[in-house]
């Protein structure tokens, strides 16, 4: 829950009355609204005491802790969500998908996991979709074999890991082995709670609070938060999915509606404990992408498990105000030489992707101009003024598409047939030719006419 300008600026000095102008706001009042809508931040005032800082940083920051697991480019952030539903805005940071290791797995079952961890990525809409770290478990209790699996995982790969262990001793042990990797230490329970908050003040980083109901959790979150520890993943204990679902949502929405911070923190959970079997894994994980999830460790999974659901994550985590697009460019369909035909469609996605398709199964390797029309399909960016001779030319000119082919032909598609003359006139030396309408009737247009370009 958003604070207000008007509840902020009573805290400010003199109750908002000083206006001293040493922020560079002429008023107080002005200062509160602009911290209020994150124009402004708490250090440009001088006059505040530490309470009141402590106070209004504490209402300022998200109604969800932002938690950020490893380090680098490769670093898993989750967190910092600010609606409930993906409808009122967006959501920000997509759930992390985790592969379970277990300390009883063998060595090459072990290997296998941390290669496909890296192996398994698929590139859609231009967009590199993969999991996003290994969680290690210690099910043998022995401190020595789960010590030498972190360290054997921590040589092998660089991406980032939680580390799970109910015996706290052994759990730090392993920490320390990485602690420079900033693994996610889970469980913090109510039973290791007091060895594991001195431990984690000596070497900050992020913790997985669980307990057996959301009641449990609150004095768990609450006294970490009391000391000053708040990077913090919270597992409500669900015990099936529909208890699950009930968990998730009451947790956001009382984070975020009520502004509730003992559960203002991204969530984890753990699929394989709700179902069993792969396929019924995935698709708890499924709902639980849907319902809030921030951190989704699974047992084990195959392209055919992943990719769907890394398909519905992106889905999901794809902000609705802002159509797919891909980047403004000059793609080489297939190995296009100086005679290869070119064609021009605009940066929606779903255009882009079924053009160029179309275009590879027509087996005739082309040149394709992608023009920058915010994400808009041809026909709708036409009527936008964003797909027209003035708008083409320019873009043409810079694609640099000129210097790659002696072809001076450019194929509009057909829904677009009125702009020819004026790109005609916009593009003196080019002649425009009126393709398609619908791009699956470029299959059958484009070796005839490629056949006449090389005649
Ligand atoms: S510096 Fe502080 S006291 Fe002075 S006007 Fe700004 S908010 Fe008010």
């Amino acid at each position: 829950m958003a604070v207000k300008g008007t509840d902020i600026v009573k805290k400010l000095p003199d109750l908002g009355k000083k206006n001293c102008k040493e922020c560079g706001f002429p008023t107080c009042f002005a200062f509160a609204m602009k911290l209020a809508s994150g124009g402004a931040t708490l250090d440009k005032c001088p006059h505040l005491s530490p309470e009141v800082t402590e106070e209004l940083e504490d209402a300022l920051s998200p109604a969800i802790k932002l938690v950020t697991v490893g380090t680098g480019d490769n670093a898993l952030q989750v967190g910092n969500e600010e609606v409930v539903f993906r409808h009122d805005k967006t959501y920000v940071h997509p759930t992390g998908i985790g592969l379970l290791i277990s300390d009883t797995e063998d060595s090459a079952k072990v290997d296998e996991k941390i290669k496909k961890i890296s192996d398994l990525q698929f590139d859609v809409v231009g967009i590199n979709l993969k999991a996003d770290l290994l969680a290690l478990k210690c099910d043998s209790g022995k401190k020595d074999t789960f010590l030498a699996l972190v360290d054997k995982v921590c040589k092998s790969t660089g991406v980032p890991f939680m580390l799970i262990c109910e015996d706290a001793d052994i759990l730090l042990a392993a920490r320390d082995i990485c602690a420079d990797r900033r693994p996610l230490l889970y469980p913090v329970t109510k039973n290791n709670i007091d060895k594991i908050i001195p431990a984690i003040k000596e070497k900050p980083g992020p913790l997985g609070v669980k307990a057996d109901s959301l009641e449990e959790l609150i004095p768990l979150t609450t006294r970490l938060k009391e000391e000053k520890i708040d990077e913090v993943v919270i597992d409500p204990g669900s015990k099936d999915l529909m208890e699950a679902i009930n968990d998730q949502t009451f947790i956001r929405r009382a984070a975020i509606k009520q502004g509730f911070r003992p559960l203002g923190y991204p969530t984890i959970a753990f699929p394989g404990t709700l179902a069993k079997g792969e396929l019924k894994e995935i698709l708890v994980a499924s709902a639980l992408v849907i319902k809030f999830a921030a951190v989704l460790i699974l047992t084990d999974f195959d392209e055919f498990g992943l990719r769907p659901l890394l398909m519905q994550r992106l889905n999901i985590y794809t902000d609705p105000r802002m159509p797919l697009s891909v980047e403004e460019k000059l793609y080489a369909v297939g190995e296009p030489g100086e005679t290869s035909p070119v064609l021009i469609t605009t940066n929606w996605a779903l255009t882009y992707f079924i053009v160029s398709a179309e275009i590879e199964s027509s087996k005739v390797s082309s040149w394709l101009l992608v023009k920058e029309a915010e994400g808009l399909g041809v026909l709708t960016a036409w009527a936008a003024g964003k797909f027209n001779g003035d708008s083409i030319a320019p873009f043409l000119k810079r694609s640099g598409v000129e210097d790659k082919t002696k072809t001076r032909k450019l194929v509009i598609p057909g829904k677009v047939a009125r702009i020819k003359g004026e790109l005609e006139d916009a593009l003196p030396g080019w002649e425009i030719i009126v393709g398609p309408r619908e791009a699956t009737e470029i299959t059958g247009f484009l070796p005839g006419y490629a056949a006449k370009l090389k005649n």
